[in-house]
């Protein structure tokens, strides 16, 4: 598997984000940690302007772990999500690319045209 570059993994509740995760742009992956202790993720995602916030709306889900990294603007933490969708896309729960905020955003993996951005 590709090395993430992302921090943890940590344990996904409230007081572990609260004192690890900033409140800034960011990208995160949930998942959980096998026997042995390699991280295994299941789902990408990222936050535009909150990464602690969006974290803390996983809390009592199915992952139990989360990795992440903070990034200074919405378009950084979005070219990190791409880069771990194109890396993890076989494992992953996510069903569809990660979403332009912008339109002049490009994914560094794939040739995202305005067509295949849907919603
Ligand atoms: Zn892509």
């Amino acid at each position: 598997m590709p090395q993430s570059g992302l921090n943890g993994p940590f344990l996904l509740n409230r007081e572990t984000i609260d004192s690890t995760v900033t409140t800034t742009p960011g990208v995160y992956a949930l998942g959980y940690v096998e026997v042995g202790g390699d991280f295994i993720p299941k789902y990408v995602g990222r936050s535009d302007d909150d990464i602690n916030q969006s974290l803390k709306d996983w809390v009592s889900s199915k992952y139990s772990k989360f990795k992440f990294e903070c990034y200074g603007s919405a378009e950084a933490a979005f070219t990190k999500e791409c880069r771990l969708y194109h890396d993890w896309k076989e494992q992953l729960d996510n069903q569809e690319h990660p979403k332009r905020l912008d339109t002049r955003w490009k994914c560094p993996c794939c040739e995202l045209c305005e067509s295949t951005n849907q919603k």
